[in-house]
């Protein structure tokens, strides 16, 4: 599937749904998601690694609708999570916790033991405290927790500075310098098993040549480790193939991205884990929106939509693009305007100057490439009740999450 989005008589469709009944039926705004646009994603990661083993391992951050993960639990794929609700939100969905790594930077004992207790695969570490944190925490669940630790390459991903991650500055995992002595005090604990390594230096990569070479020090890393007697089974990658957000890009090809990986892993002996997020779900969804009403001063048109910030945070955190489209084409004259939402904020926008066609209030717009740290990212900032889901697959949809109401807004007060 190259795109599970097109326009069929002039009709945005997901898939075989036209986009105008969805709105109508869920209202806007909402996100439309595809099935078969997502498992398409992720099943070319999978089958691009042939025979080296590995573990594909789907970064829950992005967009943790329970429906698009019990699509991907279905196919096979393995969790990358960074907290215990996403840990919950993955059983929730039926994934198996065998089948989950728990990365992020500050763990709290809590998380670990729900951990534990559910029985996940293994944790990225990313301090030494941590290994310290999980070594008790096992100890009082009488058993041994697999760890892996997550070494800041210091390697420049050359992406937006807000996510990298795999800087010497970041917060992120631990000095590749010196890591071995935190291998071995690693390997001192009595209830941890330090089998292996892990990194991610960052999102929205346009070229894969960094990950090649944070790969490269990271097989040298296990070479090292392995010489001082450390069993070192796995090699964790992260995520960070980024796709295109706008028209005349190219998104990486997951293909060729992969292929190049494998050839540096064969005859190693370790089974490879990535982690992509972003590459799997971003072009699969779209968030639908509708013109309340247009407005101009002397200096600039403003088309306002029922989309805000609090939807779809983007471009107002990383001044990110996204494609905007009528969901039904129109011809004739074109406008350029700042395409903002009713939110209090100045760095309330969807788009700033912006050229498209003269929409009117009533009129449906598609915001595209929103499958991806879209809905997660949203909040109820303003009192607006969060945006309704839709999985979209082949000729049916349905509601992945209802849309909140006024109720929904103050439960727990
Ligand atoms: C965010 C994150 C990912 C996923 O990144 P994408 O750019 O969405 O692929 C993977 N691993 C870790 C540890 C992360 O924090």
């Amino acid at each position: 599937m190259k795109t599970p989005f097109e326009y069929r008589n002039g009709a945005l469709h997901c898939e075989d749904v036209p986009a105008a009944e969805i709105a109508a039926q869920a209202g806007t705004p909402c996100f439309v998601y595809s099935a078969g646009g997502i498992l398409a994603r992720y099943r070319e990661y999978s089958e691009a690694f042939g025979d080296i083993p590995h573990h594909v391992c789907y970064a829950v951050k992005a967009n943790s609708n329970t429906a698009v993960l019990r699509q991907l639990a279905a196919a096979g794929a393995w969790f990358d999570i960074v907290s215990g609700g996403e840990l919950f939100r993955v059983i929730h969905a039926g994934g198996q916790a065998d089948r989950v790594v728990f990365s992020g930077v500050g763990k709290i004992a809590s998380e670990v033991d729900y951990a534990l207790a559910s029985g996940i695969h293994s944790f990225n570490c990313e301090s030494e405290s941590e290994l310290d944190l999980i070594d008790a925490r096992a100890r009082l669940h009488g058993t041994r927790a697999r760890v892996s630790l997550r070494v800041n390459p210091d390697i420049n991903p050359e992406t937006h500075p807000k996510i990298s991650t795999g800087l010497r500055e970041n917060k992120f995992g631990i000095d590749i310098a010196g890591i071995e002595r935190v291998y071995e005090h690693a390997h001192a604990l009595p209830n941890l098993e330090p089998e292996g390594v892990s990194c991610h230096i960052g999102s929205q990569l346009m070229k894969p040549d960094p990950v090649m070479e944070s790969a490269a020090r990271m097989i040298d890393l296990v070479g090292r480790l392995r010489a001082r007697g450390l069993p070192i089974r796995h090699l964790d990658l992260g995520g960070g193939l980024g796709v295109a957000y706008s028209p005349g890009g190219s998104t990486p090809s997951i293909r060729d991205f992969v292929e190049r990986l494998s050839g540096r892993f064969a005859g190693l002996d370790l089974t490879i884990f990535v982690e992509p997020g972003r590459s799997i779900v971003a072009e699969s969804g779209i968030l639908l929106t509708q013109v309340i009403v247009r407005k101009r001063n002397q200096l600039k048109e403003f088309v306002v939509v029922d989309a805000a910030m609090n939807d779809l945070l983007r471009p107002t955190l990383y001044e990110a693009h996204h494609e905007i489209r009528p969901v039904l084409q129109r011809s004739g004259h074109t406008l350029t305007a700042d395409i903002v939402g009713p939110v209090c904020e100045t760095g309330d926008y969807l788009a700033l100057g912006r050229q498209l066609p003269a929409v009117e209030p009533g009129d449906l717009l598609a915001v595209f490439t929103a499958g991806a740290y879209g809905f997660v990212m949203s909040s109820n900032y303003n009192a607006r009740p969060r945006a309704a889901e839709v999985l979209v697959e082949g000729g049916a949809w349905s509601i992945a999450r209802r849309r909140e109401t006024y109720d929904d807004l103050v439960r727990g007060e």
